[in-house]
């Protein structure tokens, strides 16, 4: 049984660690570099990119999850989360470090302020045809993509058609949106599946 952990700076990283217990794995809070050496997967949780950023490299876990990133430990970021792995950010404040690894630059807040939070439905590839109901709170969408980034998911109605909301990048994944909010597991068993090397 893996155990996976959840960066536990800042976000909603009970909801995560919550769901992550309900597929059988060991889930544990990661606050400190020895924690982090001890898991075999990473979930980076939602709430504030530049807070989660600040905090990181205070913790002194900025470097360390930048190491452990490039060494292909597998992390799942969602909506901040998604920022912390991306290599670029538009919209970001003045210096924010991100741990980088996606070939993306992303946009924060790209969808609108907090009242205009929404759902919508997503499809993504990998975990079956139904589509995810989708939770999005102030949330990043990619902007673009390098060649080594797969777009799994885009939104499919509206103005925002077409707008790439989770990609994955090797061992990493990221999703704009929430799942750990709906109580559909699927695309955290897929990530699980990619910790065990099944996926
Ligand atoms: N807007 C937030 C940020 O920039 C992300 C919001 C979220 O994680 N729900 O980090």
């Amino acid at each position: 049984t893996p155990t996976i952990g959840v960066l536990a700076l800042q976000g909603d990283v009970a909801e995560h660690l919550r769901v992550l217990d309900g597929l059988g794995v060991r889930a544990v809070p990661v606050l400190r570099p020895e924690e982090l050496d001890a898991v075999q997967g990473l979930v980076v949780p939602g709430g504030e990119s530049t807070t989660m950023s600040k905090l990181a490299v205070r913790y002194e876990l900025m470097e360390p999850l930048r190491k452990h990133v490039h060494e292909g430990l597998p992390v799942y970021g969602t909506c901040a989360g998604m920022i912390m792995l991306a290599d670029r950010v538009l919209d970001g404040i003045e210096g924010q470090q991100t741990i980088g690894g996606i070939d993306m630059t992303v946009r924060r807040n790209a969808f609108g302020r907090q009242t205009e939070s929404f759902e919508a439905p997503v499809r993504i590839e990998g975990i079956g045809d139904e589509p995810v109901e989708a939770v999005f709170i102030r949330a990043p969408w990619v902007e673009s993509t390098g060649a080594d980034v797969r777009a799994l998911g885009q939104v499919v109605h509206g103005e925002r058609a077409g707008r790439i909301v989770a990609v994955r990048q090797g061992s990493l994944l990221a999703t704009s949106f929430h799942p750990e909010l709906t109580g559909d597991a699927r695309i955290h068993r897929l990530f699980v599946d990619m910790v065990k090397g099944q996926a």
